[in-house]
């Protein structure tokens, strides 16, 4: 049987409950289950998330996600150009709603309607309600999404047209945050979000699991993430550690991990050797979709950034659109907040090619983007770009 444990005393809580936080205030972590993971099986079905299933939180005989699925995942991996770089770009904005969400929410929603939930409640910046309120929907779940009132007029649209409730909340982040635990707490429903619902994580670690397979066995040197509440980060790491665990890899990828230099909480802890983040203000930034100024698992994501020797780095502000025009150019129309991702990198390798990067920190002594280097990287494009404007 499945069950949540606390991640700071260590209570046990059974995986159907609505209970989303420990009564100590520690998160809710997914107690280990009997994972396996086999390329051999994998490769035999359908390139979609679910070809993992055996290592995913489901039974073999249960069939419920099939319903809910609508092929999500097994995004390609290609060179970021012609040039014969080490860089490679997956596309993770090709999903069925445009980001990598949809990673997450399949399985989150797919877990909500095995255990019987009729009417569930998210919060978000965007992508992660957009993904919430389709899938949701398509299992036929009750959907109502806070989302603050800032938020791109094109997401909420699509929120309202997968059929979800929107309801807007204004002020930051954090105060929609609190309207949907509000909500959540008096109405006794089910809190389908991204941030405290461990199964979430299931689903994001595929993104391990299909570099992985996709780079023949063999990891990339660093894996370049986004980092606002740290879904795809932790799911990186969970992926990769147990492919680590079960000796399939020798060594975990360096993480590089980037946020927006209007708001930086996970970046300054990490300069700052401090095993949680501090909350700080939104000063506000192009990249909505990682401007997290209080992340919830700050500690969880420094930790697994340091035990991967990796680093976390602001992207500039003033680089974003223009990486965006970048982008484009190669061909990748991504929203701003992936524009923000590679801009970070651009910095950051510049900063280790210039010498002016910590020494302990460097993870590029040569230039990755010129031909021959020995790094190989991977970075996400999570988000398409006709969302944002
Ligand atoms: C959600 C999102 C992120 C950041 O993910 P976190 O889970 O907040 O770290 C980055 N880029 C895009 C496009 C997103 O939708
Ligand atoms: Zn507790």
């Amino acid at each position: 049987m499945l069950s949540y444990i606390c991640s700071i005393c260590h209570r046990i809580y059974d995986s159907i409950t609505l209970v989303w936080r420990c009564e100590c205030g520690g998160l809710l972590d997914l107690r280990s289950f009997a994972s396996h993971f086999s390329i051999k099986e994998a490769i035999t079905r359908p390139a979609t998330i679910w070809r993992y299933i055996d290592a995913l939180p489901f039974w073999g005989n249960d069939k419920g996600w099939k319903s809910v699925s609508m092929g999500e995942g097994f995004t390609p991996i290609v060179p970021l150009d012609g040039t014969g770089s080490s860089i490679f770009v997956k596309l993770d904005y090709l999903m069925p709603t445009l980001s990598f969400k949809d990673r997450g929410a399949a399985v989150l929603v797919a877990k909500a309607k095995e255990i019987g939930v009729t009417k569930l409640v998210a919060d978000s910046s965007g992508n992660a309600g957009t993904s919430i309120a389709a899938y949701a929907n398509r299992a036929g779940i009750e959907c109502h999404i806070y989302v603050p009132e800032s938020t791109s007029p094109k997401k909420i649209q699509q929120i309202v047209r997968h059929g979800a409730t929107v309801h807007t909340v204004p002020g930051s982040r954090e105060n929609t945050a609190k309207a949907a635990q509000r909500a959540v707490n008096e109405d006794d429903v089910f809190y389908a979000s991204h941030v405290y619902n461990p199964y979430f994580y299931q689903g994001t670690k595929t993104y391990a699991f299909e570099v992985f397979e996709q780079m023949k066995e063999e990891i990339p040197d660093v894996v370049v993430v986004p980092v606002g509440n740290g879904t795809l980060l932790l799911g990186v790491y969970y992926g990769f550690k147990e492919l680590l665990d079960l000796g399939l890899i020798n060594r975990m990828p360096r993480i590089l991990a980037i946020q927006a230099e209007g708001c930086a909480p996970l970046a300054l802890a990490f300069d700052n050797g401090l095993a949680t983040a501090r909350p700080v203000i939104n000063e506000g930034t192009a990249a909505e979709g990682i401007a997290i100024a209080n992340p919830p698992r700050s500690s969880q994501i420094l930790a697994a950034v340091r035990e991967t020797d990796g680093v976390i780095v602001t992207a500039p502000e003033s680089l974003i659109d223009s990486t965006r025009d970048y982008l484009a150019k190669k061909g990748f129309y991504v929203e701003p907040t992936t524009a923000a991702t590679f801009a970070g990198f651009f910095k950051y390798v510049e900063s280790c090619i210039q010498g002016r990067a910590l020494e302990k920190d460097r993870l590029f002594k040569v230039d990755p983007f010129q031909p021959g280097s020995d790094r190989k990287v991977v970075i996400p494009l999570c988000g398409a770009g006709i969302k944002a404007d």
